[in-house]
């Protein structure tokens, strides 16, 4: 049995070179940057009002002035503002030659035809300057950026509308289990429906990666044999679930043996997830997670998703929350890492939900996210500040 650092340093050791393609901007979400993105123009790309107003000299704004002209958004200026003249401006309209200032509209007076009066003294300038936001040919966004919807804002900005993203890896999933059924039959008394496949497969496509199904194995060789050669033709890592604990009928850790993959290690100190196995073929990676609902989500957050991020090009780093414990937790055993799933109360403190162990999904549905109690720790104290991993 390996600790968790040492399990997740041998997943995510090692160089990977992900291979590359073309996206349009729009359907970029989620996938990573394989180069850097450049703008083409400034932004602004032309001195523009900030305000609707009047555009005018600063040294004129104590003068009755005459309205030369109107400057909708999307219009170019016609006319030089010259002494005690101005235009009237439109919130991102181009400044007029010869203004310097724009006044607010709600702040100036309307005299007789096409003259106005400013009722303030000072004055701010009230324009957005060419290229104060962003300079043509300046990187905008970093190779590597994890595209999200702010990103996508400034591809479109920046004309960048066939981003270089790197490929979505893909992951095949193998439920095993005699006792599996899938979710739209009613199991009989022996059965359970299968939760896993549909879980990892939300959590797969979450990360903007790609989730293929083969289906349910059975708890014999032959079947569990068949769908991970069918799945490692496909995919660049193969994830399990179920037949890695100690029973009869556990065959995955001897079927992978068996074809070739090098089990890197098969039990981890962890709780959910102590028999959790990882191996090598090639180029491939291959999880056997444990059955458990629990087991196989909380083994996703920690191990799978690192590695899908890996080769997916991006550099992961978990976010973690520091926040002091509502109330005292206590467990009895303290010889693995143990992951609780948590609440964040409305005191910004965290609460330990009620949680029956790696089957009871059901804890996860109000778990904003999970707290772990470091192995040789069977108490996190009220007040202690604890780092929640969100979910
Ligand atoms: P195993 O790891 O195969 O020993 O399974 C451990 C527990 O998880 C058993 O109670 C299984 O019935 C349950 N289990 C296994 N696979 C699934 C699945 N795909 N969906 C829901 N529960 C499962
Ligand atoms: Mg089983």
């Amino acid at each position: 049995m390996i600790t968790f650092d040492e399990a997740l340093k041998i997943v995510t050791s090692g160089d990977v070179k992900p291979e590359t393609e073309l996206v349009g901007f729009k359907s970029s979400l989620n996938r990573i940057l394989a180069e850097d993105v450049r703008s083409d123009m400034d932004m602004p790309p032309f001195h523009k009002s900030a305000v609707d107003g009047y555009a005018c000299r600063r040294e004129d704004i104590d003068a009755i002035m005459e309205v030369v002209e109107m400057i909708p958004a999307g219009k170019a200026p016609g006319k030089t503002i010259g002494k005690n003249q101005c235009a009237k401006i439109m919130t991102g309209a181009p400044m007029p030659e010869g203004a310097d200032t724009v006044i607010m509209v709600e702040d100036v007076e309307e005299l007789e035809k096409n003259k106005i009066r400013y009722l303030k003294e000072k004055v701010k300038d009230n324009i957005c300057y060419r290229g104060e936001d962003i300079r043509e040919s300046e990187v905008v966004l970093k190779k590597g950026t994890l595209i999200q919807p702010q990103h996508i804002a400034v591809m479109a900005t920046a004309g960048c509308v066939q981003p270089l993203v790197y490929r979505k890896v893909r992951v095949g999933l193998i439920s095993t289990g005699d006792e599996l059924v899938e979710p739209e039959i009613k199991p009989d008394i022996s059965q359970i429906r299968n939760s896993n496949a549909y879980q990892l497969i939300a959590q797969i496509e979450r990360m903007g990666a790609l989730g293929i199904y083969y289906g349910i194995a059975l708890d014999t060789e032959a079947s569990t044999r068949e769908k991970i050669v069918a799945s490692f033709r496909e995919n660049d890592i193969i994830l399990l679930t179920g037949g890695v604990s100690m029973g009869d009928f556990d065959y995955v850790p001897a079927v992978l043996k068996d074809l070739g993959v090098e089990i890197l290690f098969k039990s981890i100190a962890v709780q959910p997830g102590r028999p959790t196995v990882f191996g090598k073929k090639e180029n491939k990676f291959v999880f056997g997670l444990p059955g458990n609902p629990v087991s196989s989500f909380v083994q996703f957050e920690l191990l799978v998703k690192p590695l899908i991020y890996k080769l997916s090009g991006y550099a992961y780093a978990t976010m973690k929350f520091k926040l002091p414990m509502a109330k005292e937790y206590t467990r009895k055993k303290s010889t693995r890492l143990s992951w609780i799933p948590v609440k964040i109360n409305e005191n910004s403190a965290v609460e330990p939900l009620e949680y029956h162990g790696s089957a009871h999904i059901n804890a996860l549905t109000i778990a904003d996210g999970l707290v772990a109690v470091p192995i040789g720790e069977t108490c996190l104290k009220q007040g202690e500040l604890v780092d929640v991993r969100q979910i």
